[in-house]
């Protein structure tokens, strides 16, 4: 059976969504022919191929090392079954199954995060908005909580017990920071409101002064616009301009382009480790090497890389890297900048104030060795504490579970996503994505779609995500951008498709 009727359809939503949920999608379902979901969905082979590769993966994660024919008449192939009868019985192993990360199992991480447990019009909330920012675990909310409790002073400045207690919070999680990211100590890291900030110091304190009318900076076709406008402004102010290297079809950047842009004007690269819009992974390893031979310092955007795979900036050789803590699982309005040590030497600061000055006279200042003097007033201390609270949560499950359960999900996703009739998934199918996947479906705008699901208590992203050239490079305005973390589950995937097949 390639489709149900809308009355099987409305009896399969009932099982996955429990009963005001199914009752809901019967009400929607019902009645309706598979024609009017739209053209036939996006079977390929290859995906067959991905779908295989996924049910093989190692048996502690739901619903894998289950042949996919094994969900229905011998011999079917997966992309052509059934969607909503292979999702209901894979929902149903996947919660059999409890899957685990590192010997926690995915139930247990979902009970640190107390907005998990939320109903959205009457519905459970299933949270796919990670892309844009992640929740948060009792840990982190605790810590806060007591740092303005037992530790809130101002850091650096006074002799008294609080303020020795605020300046360990703050300065200890520079150090956690720099443990996260494989960085050499926590001198290398600079604290600041998040991505964007990190991008803008970057741009200004390290590449603005070397720029010299006629110089050019590389991006690619993938960058946030936090990668762009930055750069943007400090090339208009220098007279150098922009460059960005292609990407193909299936979201992947053309090294070779990339490396044809390299000239003696060059002067910096900026780079985002994985795209926003698409979920794509840059290879930044081989990206970097391509700069160093040329002597071209690079920045690496990690906004969507830190809360998803084990990040080691010195293995990557990075110059710069830079992220947010609220996309992992920290306060919003505090994040990082990592940069080498010898550079940190070099940078002249952006922002003046308080906090990173070692004298001042009217006529001078000299200012505090780095990272302090690219930290001009006072900093978000409670934010900082927050974040070394997250990234330690982070490490206990261990990054690399965290990668290859999400890897196991977002081929799940993939997966069902491509399976619907009407739905084009942007980007290659077999591409690897970290966190975020973009799609469109005939008929429907982006918006519609992210509303619709909306009613359903799904959390969606849709719009042109921050990241305009990207889209356009694939002809689009706008996408809708379901994205994962690692306290999402298969059934909440399953759900997710249920509900693209009905609204
Ligand atoms: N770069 C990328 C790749 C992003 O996804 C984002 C956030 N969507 C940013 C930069 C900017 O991050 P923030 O808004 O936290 O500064």
């Amino acid at each position: 059976m390639i489709y149900e009727t809308g009355a099987a359809v409305a009896g399969r939503g009932s099982d996955l969504l429990g009963d005001v949920g199914g009752e809901a999608l019967a009400r929607q379902g019902a009645g309706r022919s598979p024609a009017s979901f739209g053209a036939a969905g996006q079977s390929t082979p290859l995906l067959e191929k991905l779908a295989r590769s996924y049910w093989t993966e190692p048996a502690d994660y739901a619903g894998v090392g289950q042949s996919p024919t094994s969900f229905g008449a011998a011999g079917q192939s997966p992309a052509l079954m059934d969607y909503t009868d292979r999702s209901g019985e894979l929902s149903r192993r996947a919660s059999a199954a409890q899957p685990t990360l590192g010997g926690i199992s995915v139930e247990s991480i979902r009970s640190d995060f107390p907005i998990l447990s939320e109903r959205v019009g009457g519905y459970p909330l299933i949270f796919l908005d990670n892309a844009a920012t992640t929740q948060r675990p009792n840990c982190v909310i605790e810590r806060i909580s007591r740092y303005y409790g037992r530790e809130h002073s101002n850091v650096h400045r006074g002799a008294h017990e609080l303020a020795s207690r605020a300046t360990d919070a703050y300065e200890s999680a520079r150090s956690a920071v720099a443990r996260f990211i494989g960085a050499e100590d926590a001198g290398s890291i600079i604290f600041v409101r998040g991505a964007t900030e990190g991008i803008n110091l970057v741009a200004n304190s390290f590449a603005r002064p070397t720029l010299r009318p006629g110089d050019e900076i590389i991006l690619t076709q993938l960058e946030h616009h936090a990668n762009i406008v930055p750069w943007q402004m400090i090339a208009s102010e220098r007279g150098a301009r922009l460059v960005a290297a292609p990407v193909d079809d299936c979201g992947q950047i053309i090294l070779s382009e990339y490396e044809k842009l390299f000239n003696p004007r060059t002067r910096f690269a900026s780079i985002a480790h994985v795209s926003n819009a698409l979920g794509t992974v840059a290879p930044v390893g081989e990206m970097i090497a391509i700069a160093h031979r040329r002597g071209v310092p690079v920045c690496v955007d990690g906004a969507q890389s830190a809360a998803h795979m084990p990040v080691d900036v010195r293995a990557m050789d990075a110059d710069f890297y830079v992220f947010s803590g609220h996309k992992a699982c920290a306060p919003t309005g505090i994040g990082a900048v990592y940069g080498k040590p010898e550079l940190l030497e070099r940078g002249v600061p952006y922002q003046g104030g308080g906090n990173m000055i070692e004298d001042v006279t009217l006529e001078r200042t000299r200012y505090q060795p780095p990272p302090r003097r690219y930290e001009a007033g006072t900093g978000n201390i409670a934010g900082a504490a927050g974040l070394a609270e997250a990234l330690e949560y982070l490490t206990r499950i261990g990054m690399r579970e965290i990668e290859k359960y999400e890897d196991a999900l977002m081929l799940r996703l993939v997966s069902a996503l491509a399976d619907i009739p009407g739905l084009r998934v942007i980007g290659g199918l077999d591409a690897r994505r970290v966190c975020a996947v973009s799609f469109v479906m005939a008929g429907r705008t982006p918006e519609e779609i992210g509303r619709r699901l909306n009613e359903y208590g799904i959390a969606v992203r849709a719009g042109h995500h921050c990241a305009q050239p990207c889209l356009r490079r694939f002809g689009l305005e706008e996408t809708v951008r379901p994205s994962i973390s690692f306290y999402n589950t298969f059934n909440e995937i399953d759900r997710l498709a249920d509900a693209l097949r009905v609204i």
